[in-house]
């Protein structure tokens, strides 16, 4: 340099006209050098958020982003150590530090936090203070940091200062951090802030993604494993039977009475319930034992690997002995229990179907016994009681479709008019055939889906309504309700919802109700039926003469029909004790202005003599069976020809 600039200073004492050429040169030299610098200060800031880039696009996790980028910002700056404070945003507030001795955290001073968080609230660019800066507040800055010099970047989160990055005292005496220090650090803190914002919002995503996952797996209302994850986990289970000669035991667990809970206290009384089961099932069992909801009142039990069959029956009396204990609830104190079934493996079976089906039917046998726990007892199934094959594949039977309604027209006595049909419930079992009603309607009751068979049937029956208008006939329907229906809080606004779907006129439905269902609850009961009788729907006595209820009673009620029961109706013609019932029954209805169905009348002469007895509608065999929906049409259309014949034959009796 010295050389030159004494070649310049001959050139110009020598020769004047030189400045002009040397002037050029230098200009030409300047901006050469300007170019190739800030292209060469491009490119390394280029390789440098390359590198970094390189480093942070493949950690998903905060942290390790915040590590990558302080040891780079650090080794690139020349730095003895890098550090990130967090002061506000979504992450708790730290402050973390890379320094020559690797990676920590540290306790953040909140006077330097805030003072810091007040320089970046007018500031976003990086700060350089060098070792000469005497700006104090810079030096105060510095001093936060326990530093001699330092660069000071904003951290980003939206746009929002939420904390910053430092690198603190430049390593060497004589060299300190200057303004190109300074914007490279400030890019690459920007780089970290978007890092860290994707980093976050891609840890949110998995953190959603793992509770949506929880929530497949689990019951939502006791927090309990539910079917899905309980079957994963014997599959499982199963699955390491050969290879490690486990021995997994599965437990079928359903609680005894929950329906009457439910529909006496209410679903939400039935919820606490459920909840406090899970939670005292969850609490008595051993650690290794998983617990889960099935579903309803069902819960399960596996264990991965049994010693013997005591270990589980102690598992199993554990539960009962905690469900039994009292349950507080709206100031009543509840019993509940509980019906264990168990099947282990290999024994009772080798694959998750099996046992959960085999564990199913020892549950059964458990209800229907004094003993609550039942163990699967192998080729027990074929001696299974009927009961508890049909108890268990009701469950599945409506919404499998193997149920249907067939219809028995009522017509006048008078003139053979049909005036309308009653409905009844058929069950085609797929293995077992047709099952009789007297069979099935006793098991709804018991297993709590009574109510979803009634839905059914009321839904079913007035969807016909339409139909039948169609083809010009006005006829109303009867539905059979249970004893089960009439405790249903949810009866009434069922109904309510069937009709106004339908579209049926409410006087066109039928309720058919039997004494004995009246007495067992009068007070709710009365009710129940007042709110029909006021929504115009139709409420008839069924099986009237059966009950023994004082025939009072029924002043009472707001019915508008009685059906004698059609064990007077078929003894009838042979017992003329039977025929006194019926005439005072026929007595009483005309006093309470009653309409009364005979029902079972299987005769010509038993038509004939309850006509004349002044009994207003028959139903029964003599004018024909239960049919289904289709056939009932067919009949209809013959039934007008039939009728006249019917009207000839009286007509000719009289004369
Ligand atoms: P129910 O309500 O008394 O129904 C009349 C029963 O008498 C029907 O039996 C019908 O087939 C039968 N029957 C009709 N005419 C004659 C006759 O001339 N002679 C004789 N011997 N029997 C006749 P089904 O269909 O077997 O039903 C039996 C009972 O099951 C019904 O008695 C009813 O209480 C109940 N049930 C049927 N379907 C339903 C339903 O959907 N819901 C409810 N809750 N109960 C139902
Ligand atoms: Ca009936
Ligand atoms: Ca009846």
């Amino acid at each position: 340099n010295t050389s030159f600039a004494l070649v310049i200073a001959i050139l110009l004492v020598s020769n004047p006209w030189a400045t002009l050429l040397i002037a050029g040169i230098a200009v030409f030299l300047l901006m050469s050098y300007r170019a190739y610098s800030s292209l060469s200060q491009r490119y390394q800031s280029l390789s440098l958020l390359y590198d970094f880039t390189q480093l942070v696009s493949g950690v998903r996790n905060p942290d390790a982003v915040l590590e990558a980028m302080l040891g780079h910002a650090k080794n690139l700056l020349n730095a003895e150590r890098a550090e990130i404070w967090l002061t506000a945003g979504e992450v708790e507030q730290r402050r973390m530090i890379v320094d020559d001795a690797g990676w920590r955290t540290s306790v953040m001073d909140e006077t330097s936090a805030r003072m810091v968080e007040r320089w970046f609230a007018t500031n976003q660019d990086a700060l350089v203070v060098s070792k000469s800066s005497q700006n104090d507040e810079h030096r105060r800055l510095a001093e936060a940091l326990d530093a001699e010099d330092c660069i000071i970047a904003p951290i980003t989160e939206s746009g929002r200062v939420v904390g910053l990055v430092a690198v603190v005292d430049r390593i060497g005496e004589l060299t300190t951090f200057g303004a190109q220090d300074g914007r490279m650090f400030a890019t690459l803190a920007s780089h970290a802030s978007v890092a860290l914002e994707n980093g976050r919002l891609i840890q949110r995503l998995h953190d959603q993604a793992r509770q949506r996952e929880h929530e497949a797996l689990h019951d939502a209302l006791t927090g309990l494993p539910n079917r899905v994850l309980f079957g994963e986990r014997l599959r499982e289970s199963v699955a390491m039977i050969s290879s490690r000669g486990t021995s997994p035991a599965v437990a079928i667990m359903d609680l005894d009475g929950f329906k009457e809970i439910n529909d006496t206290l209410g679903h939400q009384s039935g919820d606490v319930v459920l909840t406090e089961i899970a939670r005292r099932i969850d609490h008595i069992v051993d650690p290794t034992v998983l617990v889960a909801r099935l579903g309803g009142d069902e819960f399960a039990f596996l264990m991965p690997d049994t010693s013997d069959r005591a270990a589980i029956e102690d598992q199993a009396r554990r539960i009962i002995s905690a469900v039994g204990d009292p349950i507080q609830i709206d100031g009543l104190s509840i019993n509940m229990g509980i019906s264990v079934g168990v099947a282990v493996a290999p024994f009772d079976g080798d694959d998750a179907a099996t046992l959960m089906q085999r564990a199913d039917v020892a549950m059964y046998v458990a209800k229907g016994q004094a003993d609550s726990v039942s163990f699967y007892v192998a080729g027990h199934d074929a001696n299974t009681p009927r009961r508890l094959t049909l108890a268990h594949d009701l469950r599945h039977a409506i919404e499998d479709g193997q149920f249907h309604l067939v219809y028995q027209p009522k017509a006048r006595l008078d003139d053979g008019v049909v005036l309308g049909v009653e409905a009844l419930a058929r069950w085609i079992h797929p293995t077992l055939g047709p099952i009789s009603p007297d069979e099935f309607i006793p098991l709804c009751e018991r297993t709590g889906i009574m109510a979803d068979l009634t839905e059914w049937a009321l839904e079913t029956a007035l969807a016909q309504i339409p139909v039948w208008q169609s083809h010009g006939l006005d006829w109303g329907v009867s539905v059979n309700l249970s004893m089960r229906n009439l405790i249903d809080s949810e009866l009434v606004p069922t109904v309510t919802r069937l009709l106004e779907e339908s579209g049926a006129p409410h006087e066109l439905l039928t309720l058919e109700i039997t004494e004995t269902n009246v007495m067992t609850d009068p007070a709710r009961t009365i009710d129940i039926l007042n709110t029909f009788g006021e929504m115009g729907i139709h409420l008839s006595v069924d099986d009237f003469g059966t009950g023994y209820s004082s025939l009072s009673y029924l002043q009472r009620l707001p019915i508008d029909e009685v059906k004698i029961d059609k064990f007077f109706v078929l003894a009838m013609s042979t017992d003329a004790n039977a025929e006194a019932i019926v005439r005072s029954i026929l007595d009483l209805a005309k006093h309470l202005q009653l309409s009364v169905v005979a029902e079972g009348v299987e005769d010509h002469h038993t038509w004939e003599r309850l006509r004349d007895l002044g009994c207003g509608v028959a139903q029964g065999y003599f004018l024909a069976r239960p049919m289904t929906a289709e056939d009932l049409m067919h009949w209809s259309r013959t039934q007008t020809v039939s009728r006249s014949m019917a009207e000839l034959k009286l007509v000719r009796t009289a004369s």
